[in-house]
């Protein structure tokens, strides 16, 4: 490979131009500043942040955060070019019936209906295209509310569901939700904890909330595992100490009980208790947890890969003479195939 074409390359590969914030050196999810490892840099973006974990509490996240403009930035130039599966070409019909928008919607439903008789308050933090929300609709005199930015596309899959869209979680009345649901929300916050426990202040005592994000442990990692888009990297464990840390008592945590193409996710059921004395549980791992979570990390290939870095410079080669459409598309058939192949159409 020339030098030229691999400076070429490079380039095509890593077009952002992003400013970061001050590092604190401090974890994402516990706040400690000892124990913390730096594995890697992160590569699949290379926008300066590291991957790191935590000696004391066994989270895995990048860090540090990026400058408020550069993460704004990110998520309206960057994030579709990087996922380009997220956007919608020619048919409207087929982009969300090859992504499973709806079979996924009702078989989440399924197991929050139970929590969600007449009169009852569901809040969505991060709604996307609505398709939850279209689902929950269905159900007799539920109140619909939901946080997502994204206006120009919210609703797409809300169907006839009449939802109160509100800016943030502090803007809804402390205890007044029944049921606050976040689908591959948590591992995109700067601080996990503090959106734990806004999420815990929102809901009534005896409330719930149900989360669902990447499982660290079942993903198969390479480098390009990590990117700035997630900020924390979750086991059962760590998301499990972090949602007692903020108050709740664990009611299922595992990986994800419905499996097909939610494999790979752990699925958190949580509710707020009803005493208002119980002590929030402490975040610290024990040494074997960190030793196994080590382990994973230790045995990803780290090194600059040729094969990785020509099949990133195909990808951006091919979104740059095609578009994020058309690739996006091809992403989309292999979930259509896989969607198929377990009944989940
Ligand atoms: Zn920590």
């Amino acid at each position: 490979m020339s030098e030229i074409f691999r400076c070429a390359s490079s380039r095509l590969v890593s077009p952002v131009r992003l400013e970061l914030a001050m590092d604190t050196g401090r974890c994402r999810s516990c706040g400690g500043i000892d124990l913390q490892r730096t594995v890697s840099r992160e590569s699949y973006v290379g926008g300066g942040q590291t991957l790191r974990r935590c000696g004391i509490c066994a989270a895995v996240y990048l860090a540090p955060d990026f400058t408020p403009e550069s993460l704004d930035l990110f998520y309206r130039e960057h994030y579709r070019r990087l996922f380009p599966s997220e956007t919608i070409w020619r048919s409207e019909q087929r982009f969300f019936a090859w992504r499973g928008d709806r079979p996924v919607a009702d078989i989440r439903l399924a197991r929050i209906e139970p929590h969600l008789p007449t009169g009852a308050h569901l809040l969505e933090i991060g709604s996307g295209f609505g398709a939850f929300l279209g689902a929950a609709a269905t159900l007799q005199g539920v109140r619909l509310s939901a946080i997502e930015p994204d206006v120009a596309n919210r609703g797409r899959l809300l169907g006839s569901a009449n939802v109160d869209f509100v800016r943030s979680i502090e803007a809804t009345s402390r205890g007044s939700i029944d049921v606050v649901v976040a689908f591959h929300v948590v591992e995109h916050l700067a601080d996990p904890l503090a959106s734990l426990r806004e999420i815990h202040a929102a809901l009534k005592v005896g409330g719930r909330a149900f989360v669902e994000v990447p499982d660290l442990m079942q993903g198969l990692l390479s480098p390009s595992y990590f990117h700035p888009a997630h900020l924390s990297y979750f086991t059962v464990p760590t998301l499990s100490r972090l949602a007692g840390a903020a108050g709740f008592r664990i009611v299922q945590a595992g990986p994800h009980p419905d499996g097909g193409i939610l494999t790979e996710n752990i699925w958190l059921e949580v509710e707020k208790p009803s005493t208002a004395a119980v002590a929030p549980r402490a975040l610290a791992a024990l040494p074997e947890e960190v030793a196994a979570v080590d382990a994973l990390l230790d045995a990803v290939d780290w090194r600059a890969s040729p094969v990785r870095h020509w099949r990133r410079t195909a990808k951006h080669l091919a979104l740059a003479m095609f578009g994020p459409g058309l690739v996006g598309e091809l992403q989309r058939f292999r979930q259509w195939r896989q969607l198929r192949r377990i009944g989940w159409t």
